[in-house]
């Protein structure tokens, strides 16, 4: 078992001045945190972590990281163990690291499907504070894969595919390598051992085949390259299986039909020797045009830098070159973790360590590059807020704008969903479609037939899917209804002057009157007399002119006649860029100006006006509903009925009226019933105002004496 001390002897190599207690600390509370657990291997479990600290030792990692590495399951597998506890013993630096790596463990990923993999690499990225955490959790899978032989085989199977899906690309996008390859490789012997064996086996004989022939180009290029005075390491070697693999997957050819098995390496001094070197190789081979890739002018996102070549070599073999400095090829192997091995090196004292804030150093190094869109892009960290990573009841994650709603979420998944949003559960509770998704959150949407888009929608989502599909409905809903309202006021019109309209519109009338206002159809004609850009009357006369010269005056009179029966109607209500609407206030509930209110477009009767809580609104097609407003300006008398319970007293029913009357109501119709113990029910048909009116009407009948209860009807 790894010592303590082999791990401090590590970390003085390149940390001399380092507080090795921290690691001793550590290191005992470890071993105390899981002294009763074993692994599978049948060893004691502190192998594990020892295990980490030391490869994040290797790898030149801070104290504390390496101090979280023997730290970070104890938070998870010991009871005894806080996070208060850890604080005070490690301060928080190291317990933020313990706390993250618990937290990534805890992350379940249901489903392995290739495109889902992305989203939840980002989501760990959006999660993770500090990068330490994932390099971290990065060794502490490859210790896992490690020892995976010890697994049920179906558990190997799903540690391997989530190892492919999510940890080896995160490797990747860290830069780090070595861990990389390590992933893939481990987890294709598991996923599909029979083809890795018969991998390695053809590329151990290859290796052998090729030892000839890798030895004598290493030994031509090292050559030259003194020839030329450049000194270099020049190194040959095959390419990892997973990548092989790959190849052979992709463009669906055998093993012995890759040719580019082989890849040398060319480390120099500086820069400028990487660009001698590529001179020196393309004078002794014929380059390959478009295998020719400068990494070192434009960097790959993870850092990565170098030049690729391939030339055609030896016995008209391919091969492919790699050249870099010895600095590139560090950050080639370690990642973000060399990166950080060079800006934190033993040079600085332990205060200025701790002063160390990643994540600023993260920013400043990637400005050095001056391409903070590639940084953005390959290492979001905290700059990952402006997204938002939830789940679908499945399993899916779905990447949203951050302040995204249930609605917006509802439109990822597909228009139709969004178009009949209803509600959602967030964590199985309800939540109002305004709510605003956090990461990690589990979001179900909740559908319905009746529910449609609404204008409202607008003020809050935030993608611009939902956005564009809410106007959509929005703008064809109000053509819709146009097209109802003009159907509506035609058939009114036509039907005054004994005409029918459904006759012009099958004989294509109405289809050629529409032709002679330049519109293109019935429909837009329709839409454009619902809009009452147009008057139905209009068109009649269009469509039958000889009824316009036999009967322009009764014509005429009628038109006034119609006018005039509709203007009292339609008095006290503006609708929304609509002019010529017949109106009509709903019997079932009265309406009074100040009421909330709803129109409803009704076969043949235009717009009647009911009120937003009567019981027969929502109850037909709600499409058939639209926004209308009082205009109080214009207030005529409304007719409401109210009911008192009062006592039965002589003159109750004139004192009632007496108080009706002082608040200038008119009564047009009043009833008294009475029970037998001595109470009695009055009904009253009264004409107010509006709303404020009729309270001041209540408010007097309420002060009349022996008067319990007054009620508005509907
Ligand atoms: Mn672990």
């Amino acid at each position: 078992m790894i010592r303590a001390n082999d791990i401090i002897e590590k970390v003085a190599d390149y940390y001399p001045e380092a507080n090795f207690d921290t690691i001793r600390k550590a290191y005992a509370y470890s071993a105390y945190a899981h002294r009763n657990q074993v692994r599978l291997s049948g060893e004691p479990y502190m192998i594990h972590p020892i295990e980490v600290a030391n490869m994040l030792a290797e790898m030149k990692m801070d104290l504390a990281s390496i101090a979280a590495g023997l730290l970070h399951d104890t938070l998870e597998d010991d009871p005894l163990t806080s996070i208060e506890d850890l604080s005070l013993r490690f301060g928080d630096e190291i317990t933020s690291l313990v706390e993250g790596l618990t937290k990534i463990s805890k992350i379940k990923f249901k489903s392995s499907r290739e495109h889902q993999a992305e989203n939840y690499r980002k989501m760990i990225l959006a999660m993770v504070k500090d990068i330490r955490v994932l390099v971290i959790k990065l060794v502490d899978r490859i210790h896992n894969m490690r020892t995976l032989d010890f697994q049920k085989p179906e558990r190997q199977e799903a540690i391997a595919q989530e190892t492919l899906d999510i940890y080896a690309p995160l490797a990747n996008r860290l830069g780090i390598s070595w861990i990389k390859q390590e992933l893939e490789d481990k987890s294709l012997r598991y996923l599909q051992p029979t083809i890795y064996h018969e991998l390695e086996e053809k590329v151990a004989r290859k290796e052998l085949e090729s030892r000839e022939f890798i030895d004598n180009i290493i030994k031509l290029v090292q050559r030259n390259l003194e020839h030329n005075g450049i000194r270099g390491q020049v190194a040959g070697r095959l390419k990892h299986l997973y990548s092989i693999y790959r190849k052979m997957m992709r463009r669906n050819i055998s093993f012995e039909q890759i040719y580019d098995i082989i890849a040398f390496r060319v480390l120099v001094a500086d820069k400028a020797e990487c660009y001698n070197v590529l001179g020196v190789i393309h004078a002794l081979w014929r380059p390959v045009p478009s295998r020719f890739k400068d990494f070192i002018s434009i960097p790959k996102v993870n850092m990565y830098q170098s030049l690729h070549t391939s030339v055609i070599g030896p016995d008209g073999r391919h091969v492919e070159f790699q050249i870099r400095t010895q600095e590139m090829h560090q950050i080639a192997e370690m990642g973000i973790a060399a990166h950080w091995h060079y800006k934190e090196g033993y040079q600085l004292d332990d205060h200025d360590r701790k002063q160390m804030d990643w994540l600023r150093q993260m920013i400043e190094w990637q400005q050095d590059v001056n391409n903070p869109g590639d940084f953005l892009d390959s290492v979001k960290i905290d700059l990952f807020s402006e997204a938002v990573y939830v789940f679908t009841p499945t399993g899916e994650v779905k990447e949203l704008p951050s302040g995204s709603s249930p609605i917006d979420m509802a439109y990822s998944i597909h228009s139709n969903i969004g178009d009949h949003c209803s509600g959602a559960k967030v964590n199985g509770k309800l939540v109002p479609l305004r709510y605003q998704l956090k990461n990690g959150e589990m979001v179900e949407i909740v559908t319905s037939k009746r529910q449609h888009p609404n204008k409202d929608w607008l003020a809050f989502v935030k993608t611009s899917k939902a956005r564009n599909k809410i106007r959509q409905w929005v703008k064809k809903e109000e053509e819709r209804r146009s097209i109802e309202l003009g159907r509506e006021l035609c058939e009114k019109a036509f039907a005054r002057l004994k005409l029918s309209f459904n006759q012009a519109l099958k004989s294509g009338k109405i289809q050629a009157a529409a032709a002679e206002f330049s519109l293109n159809n019935a429909e837009s004609l329709l839409s454009v007399i619902g809009r009452g850009k147009l008057s139905a009357l209009q068109v009649i006369n269009r469509i039958y002119p000889e009824l316009r010269e036999q009967d322009k005056a009764k014509a005429k009179e009628k038109k006034e006649e119609s006018k005039a029966a509709r203007k009292p109607a339609r008095d006290g209500i503006s609708i929304k860029d609509i002019d010529d609407v017949m109106v009509r206030f709903a019997k079932c509930c009265n309406p009074l100006p100040g009421d909330d209110v709803v129109g409803f477009i009704t076969r043949g009767r235009g717009l009647t006006i009911h009120r937003r809580n009567c019981r027969h609104v929502n109850q037909g097609e709600s499409e058939r509903y639209m926004d209308v407003e009082w205009n109080l300006e214009r207030s005529t008398s409304h007719s409401v009925k109210i009911r008192i319970m009062c006592e039965d007293v002589k003159g109750m029913l004139a004192s009632l009226g007496t108080a009706i009357s002082s608040m200038e109501a008119n009564i047009a119709s009043a009833s008294l019933k009475t029970s037998i113990d001595h109470k009695a029910i009055c009904f009253f048909e009264i004409e107010v105002k509006d709303l404020g009116h009729l309270r001041k009407v209540k408010q007097a009948l309420r002060a009349v004496k022996g008067v319990y209860q007054v009620t508005r009807m509907s």
